[in-house]
């Protein structure tokens, strides 16, 4: 079925009221008959047959239907929810690497994600290796015997880059099968792209953006293979991170998940427009986007995406003092971290997401003082473009 169709019905069962709206199992256990129903119940569960519910921390209804209905729209055989896109990305960590092991992750990531890679599992013993994930000549120099592990994501943040899912996965696969490709598909979300469809192993997602999609709950989810999920379910999240997904917050995710397709097609037309009218803006020295043909991921964004996403970012033709200005001024979009919901949000990544990098690196990653990032939302596109309009013009103001 199509995805907009999915997105509403999948992973749904019939409920004993005929509640349409999926209930939230507000309960941290459940009983059983007697001891040998809790031990054939513990079974089923280990076991992934039949809907055995045990202890919250191992599972929810309200998270399962959660979870299926994820699984169908990543075209993945399992999902797992998490209590933040960092508890699945954490988790995922602790369940597949091990001391001696070698990741190699993309220079362009979410700043916490690089936090734990850098700074976290390098105290376990795990050797962390950075390289430019466009280079796929860079990645086959990189790929060794004990290279268990290859994380990616792609748009990346802040300027869209984009990473050739499918080349990245051939590649690592041709070098040793077992090797897991990783992509945290958050900024593009599983109607726009299907990494495990391009051959990656595991898809990880910020479920607090696209999904989620009204910038009012936190949450994150794993999908990928039947053995995988069970494996980070019974192991990683049980034992070692407890990274677990309230059913209120599962309820929010599932009602997100609704409309998904068609708050997407909005932010695809919304941004595709705005980049187009920012292209011709004098006040505007480069705009990423990768739905432009000048963006230099355009090819393969059209290859492995259905349309480019609501994500962009912008150089101002500004200094620094009439940059400041110009966001302060702006009265729609709202000066915020975060994305993917309906509203439109505006952020400085050298003073707010990346202030922590130091300028070698900010230049690195073409942080420029004066690059903005939007994430733009689903208002009427006329009053976005008016918004940014009257900015200018106040930011003109304070030459
Ligand atoms: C926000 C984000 C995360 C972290 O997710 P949380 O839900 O905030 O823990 C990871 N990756 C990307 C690309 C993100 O945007």
């Amino acid at each position: 079925m199509d995805p907009r169709t999915q997105a509403i019905h999948a992973g749904t069962e019939p409920n004993e009221h005929g509640a349409v709206a999926e209930p939230i199992y507000r309960t941290s256990t459940y009983s059983f008959d007697s001891i040998a129903d809790s031990q054939e119940r513990a079974e089923q569960m280990r076991t992934g047959h039949g809907s055995a519910y045990f202890y919250s921390r191992l599972g929810n209804p309200t998270n399962s239907a959660l979870e299926r209905r994820l699984a169908v729209l990543e075209h993945a055989e399992a999902a797992v929810v998490t209590g933040a896109g960092m508890g699945a990305i954490s988790s995922v960590m602790w369940t597949f690497l091990k001391s001696g092991d070698h990741l190699i992750a993309d220079t362009a990531l979410y700043g916490e994600t690089h936090g734990l890679f850098a700074d976290f599992l390098t105290k376990f013993g795990v050797e962390v290796e950075f390289i430019d994930l466009t280079d796929l000549s860079a990645l086959a120099a990189a790929l060794r015997p004990q290279t268990a592990m290859v994380y990616l994501e792609s748009p990346c943040n802040p300027t869209m880059k984009i990473n050739d899912i499918a080349g990245i996965a051939e590649e690592v696969h041709a070098h040793d099968p077992a090797t897991r490709v990783v992509v945290d598909n958050t900024f593009a979300s599983p109607y726009l792209q299907n990494p495990l469809l391009l051959g990656a192993d595991l898809v990880v997602h910020s479920m607090t953006k696209y999904l989620g999609g009204h910038s009012d709950v936190v949450a994150g989810c794993v999908c990928g293979g039947v053995e995988d999920i069970a494996w980070l379910r019974y192991t990683g999240i049980a034992r070692a991170t407890g990274a677990v997904l309230a059913a209120d917050s599962a309820y929010l995710a599932l009602r997100g998940i609704a409309t998904l397709p068609v708050r997407m097609e909005a932010h695809c037309d919304n941004a595709e427009r705005i980049a187009a009218w920012l292209v011709a803006s004098p006040h505007v020295a480069a705009v990423h986007y990768p739905g432009l043909a000048t963006h230099p991921g355009h090819e393969i964004a059209a290859r492995q995406m259905r349309r480019f996403g609501g994500m962009l970012a912008v150089d101002l033709n500004l200094g620094q003092e009439q940059t400041m200005a110009f966001v302060d001024a702006l009265r729609l979009a709202r000066i915020a971290v975060s994305l993917g919901g309906v509203e439109t949000l505006v952020e400085h990544p050298a003073g707010m997401t990346h202030q922590s990098l130091a300028p070698e690196q900010l230049a690195a990653a073409g942080i420029a003082p004066s690059l903005l990032r939007f994430s733009i939302g689903i208002e009427d596109v006329d009053d976005l473009i008016a918004d940014l309009e009257q900015a200018f013009a106040a930011a003109l103001r304070t030459a």
